[in-house]
């Protein structure tokens, strides 16, 4: 008897996969290996061939340039949005909301926190979901770095748009509503708050078309190539560990990145 053919599963992704994917392929297959080592889990078997040749530029392409609202100082909660939904893993979040509009979905309370978009077979945890008023769901994604100066000109923070629009679609596909935008806030509270602010990442169809189009593609990439550069590879975990043949400089911390773009900006 002939066994019926099964479709393999979809690879896995999640918003930070595609983040990392999109600075450098090979370091989303060193930082797998990381976590699931970290969680005492089997590591994936790493893609990239010993013989690859490494890239320039990532070969994913930036999200749509669509509106990008920029706004400085606190980020504004009025008495009509409720917090639904909060990552449980996350120690540091900031408290936004008063106890009284706290109103967690029970889906993903006990340990049940992962967003899941079963038909794009991503999954993940957006640090927060808003309910805001008319606007509907909201993800907040919250970086402790500050906003930057110039920050349109810096095209640095696409980064974060690449895991705005990921948490929109996890978003839409679990609370059934498209969210307009995703909240990136940038909490650094030092200044007296002059140096917090958040942006409005707008997700609309050409945002969704794009997702779907990258996610597909990173499933198909055989190959997850180095991207080596001075921007990436200063602040990239596994170089922090060693992990990678092919970096461009030695690790100099996680806030590198910032540090190199802001340098550049002002
Ligand atoms: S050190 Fe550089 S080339 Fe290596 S994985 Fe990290 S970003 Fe990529």
């Amino acid at each position: 008897m002939i066994a019926p053919l099964t479709e393999a599963a979809p690879e896995h992704l999640t918003p930070h996969d595609l983040v990392t994917y999109f600075r450098c392929p090979h370091e989303m297959e060193l930082t797998r290996t990381l976590h699931a080592k970290a969680m005492g889990r089997v590591p994936p078997l790493v893609r990239t061939p010993l013989d690859v040749v490494p890239l320039r530029h990532s070969p994913m392409a930036p999200p749509p340039a669509g509106p990008v609202r920029v706004s400085e100082g606190r980020l504004d909660i009025t008495e009509r949005d409720l917090l639904v939904y909060e990552d449980s893993g996350e120690a540091d979040l900031p408290v936004l909301f008063p106890p009284e509009r706290v109103r967690l979905d029970p889906r993903f309370t006990n340990g049940h926190a992962n967003l899941i978009d079963a038909e794009l077979g991503i999954a993940g945890r957006p640090d927060l979901v808003i309910q805001r008023g008319d606007v509907g769901f909201v993800p907040l994604e919250f970086k402790s770095t500050h906003l930057f100066v110039g920050y349109h000109e810096a095209h640095g923070r696409l980064f974060d748009a690449v895991q705005a629009i990921a948490e929109c679609r996890l978003v839409q596909a679990v609370f059934g509503r498209r969210p307009e935008y995703g909240v990136v806030l940038y909490g650094d509270t030092a200044g007296g708050g002059s140096r917090e602010g958040w942006v409005e990442v707008s997700y609309g169809e050409a945002e969704e078309r794009w997702l779907r189009a990258v996610v597909d593609q990173v499933r198909r990439d055989r190959t997850r190539a180095p991207v080596p550069s001075e921007r990436t590879c200063g602040s990239c975990e596994p170089n922090a560990e060693g992990l990678c043949r092919f970096a461009a400089t030695r690790y100099e911390g996680p806030h590198h990145r910032e540090r190199f773009l802001t340098t550049r900006v002002l």
